[in-house]
């Protein structure tokens, strides 16, 4: 799964996910990535999030759209993905995932469970693509 946020000169924020789905899927599986909320989820006046995994389990937990409301809140980008992967694990100890947040300000972060993840980020104050490892 690729779950891409981006943010336009003005500062609007948009999320979109790409996914081959699950491994062994049954046809017409439908899994998080078209689900609003779970494979990804922006609001401008907030920031971004985006998600990989397994999706059967983390759909039923809406991590992306956890990790902007709790941003809205007042959450740190790092403790709001941190927070909405342990909601998930809390309950399947055994899942795989991963998620990035993103504030407003373009301050990020990820979280992982089962996996080490990256991510990556590229601005226009940046030279090149920068790769960022979270261990679980
Ligand atoms: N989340 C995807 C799915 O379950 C799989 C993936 O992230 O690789 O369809």
């Amino acid at each position: 799964t690729i779950s891409m946020a981006v943010f336009d000169h003005m500062g609007h924020i948009a999320v979109g996910t790409s996914t081959n789905g699950a491994t062994f899927k049954i046809p017409g599986r439908v899994g998080d990535g078209p689900i609003a909320g779970s494979s990804a989820y922006a609001d401008t006046e907030v920031g971004a999030c985006g998600a990989t995994g397994d999706g059967d389990i983390m759909m039923r937990f809406l991590p992306c759209y956890q990790v902007v409301e709790s941003m809205r809140l007042g959450m740190e980008p790092k403790l709001a993905a941190k927070d909405a992967i342990m909601r998930i694990a809390r309950k399947y100890p055994d899942f795989v995932g991963a998620i990035f947040a993103v504030d407003k300000n373009g301050v990020h972060a990820g979280a992982c469970h089962g996996w080490t993840f990256q991510y990556s980020v590229r601005s226009p104050v940046m030279e090149d693509v920068q790769v960022f490892t979270v261990l679980p």
